[in-house]
């Protein structure tokens, strides 16, 4: 089989492997759609997991089951799937202490791309397929469940992870297509002010459409500033970060946080040996302001959940999409668009079925 690969840092190219074998708990399944992510960029160009050798790309797609193993109870060849780009294994004790996403060690319950081939190819492999798959509901389009890959499982985890209140004042940090889910969680958790940090027009129209109350444009001053004037000097009760880097966002976030505050990062901090906490503005030591920083859960259940919540319309992942291919040979277009991020572009995505 064909598949759009990481041949080592840097470079990418076209690849013919073997197609993946199924075990006894697992499933095969070709994409019917994907879509390249900003992570898939670090991982290639900033080599932010090491050294990777013609290793397929790609954690986001939608796709049918074409192969399940002989005990897997629920799926079957032809069934049409979500699938969430972590893919934990769900017996493990990580998963069972609440921890799926690090099932194995830390961050193991990521694995397309990263410890395997990703979804980049012809054919994919599924470990623990009743736990990892989920049934695409009908109504539901493609474009909505690629972004239920990442997206909107990743923007959503950043509000769990800050752990929105009713009536909590937010700021979300980066508002790309993850920052934008961030956003509209936020929304829906009943944030009674939303401030987006962010200044490329389509991302901010969007922002204010999902629930912004207020842009924050650094080209008009330092953020921090920005965000105690329109708080009357006193800060925010959450900051979501899904942008930046170590060392200025952190920061910042800090800064703008009330002491008791929580901040949810699920920026991937691809560069850098440290991340910087300001001693003072961390209450020395003794503010009470949580960092709370985490990869996404992943799981049946939870893209069952989210599926749900995008046919009552109470997100609307579709609205990331500005850019879109028909068939599998654009993967390499879709991904090098993100890798130089046109400022017209949210996300791409590619259309193979
Ligand atoms: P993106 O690059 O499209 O969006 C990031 C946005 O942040 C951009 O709009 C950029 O202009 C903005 N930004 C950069 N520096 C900034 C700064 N200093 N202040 C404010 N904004 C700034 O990426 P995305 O797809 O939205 O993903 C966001 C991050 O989440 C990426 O690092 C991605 O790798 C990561 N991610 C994490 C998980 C997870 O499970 N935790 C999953 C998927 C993606
Ligand atoms: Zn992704």
């Amino acid at each position: 089989m064909k598949g759009f690969a990481m041949l080592g840092i840097g470079k990418v190219g076209w690849v013919e492997k073997d197609r993946p074998v199924c075990g006894p708990l697992d499933a095969i399944v070709r994409p019917l759609a994907v879509s390249p992510c900003t992570s898939d960029i670090h991982t290639v160009w900033e080599g932010a997991i090491g050294e990777r050798h013609n290793m397929i790309l790609g954690h986001e797609a939608v796709g049918e089951v074409v192969e399940v193993g002989n005990l897997v109870k629920d799926f079957k060849a032809g069934d049409r799937v979500l699938i969430a780009a972590i893919t934990p294994d769900w017996s493990t004790l990580e998963a069972q202490a609440g921890y799926s996403m690090h099932s194995g060690g830390m961050l193991s319950g990521w694995k397309f791309s990263n410890f395997k081939d990703g979804v980049f190819g012809e054919f994919f492999h599924v470990n623990d397929a009743d736990g990892n798959l989920a049934h695409l509901p009908e109504g539901l389009d493609l474009e909505s469940a690629v972004m239920l890959a990442d997206m909107v499982p990743t923007g959503l985890h950043g509000v769990e992870l800050a752990d929105v209140q009713f009536g909590d004042t937010v700021c979300v940090i980066g508002i790309g297509p993850v920052g934008l889910m961030s956003v509209a969680g936020a929304s829906i958790r009943g944030a009674s002010e939303i401030f987006a940090v962010g200044s490329r027009p389509n991302c901010v129209e969007l922002a204010k459409e999902f629930g912004a109350t207020a842009i924050i444009n650094y080209k008009n001053g330092d953020i921090v500033e920005q965000v105690m004037k329109l708080t009357n000097g006193k800060g925010v009760d959450r900051v979501i970060i899904a942008g930046g880097d170590g060392e200025t966002t952190f920061a910042q976030a800090i800064k703008m946080l009330k002491p008791g505050g929580r901040i949810g990062n699920v920026n991937y901090l691809g560069s850098g040996d440290n991340v910087l906490i300001p001693r003072a503005e961390w209450g020395c030591g003794m503010g009470h302001k949580t960092i709370a920083g985490g990869l996404m859960p992943g799981g049946r259940l939870k893209m069952e959940k989210l599926a749900s919540l995008v046919l009552s319309k109470r997100i609307q992942p579709s609205k990331l999409i500005t850019h879109k291919f028909h068939g599998f040979e654009h993967i390499e277009e879709a991904l090098l668009l993100m890798k130089d991020k046109p400022k017209d572009l949210i996300k791409p995505i590619v259309i193979i079925e």
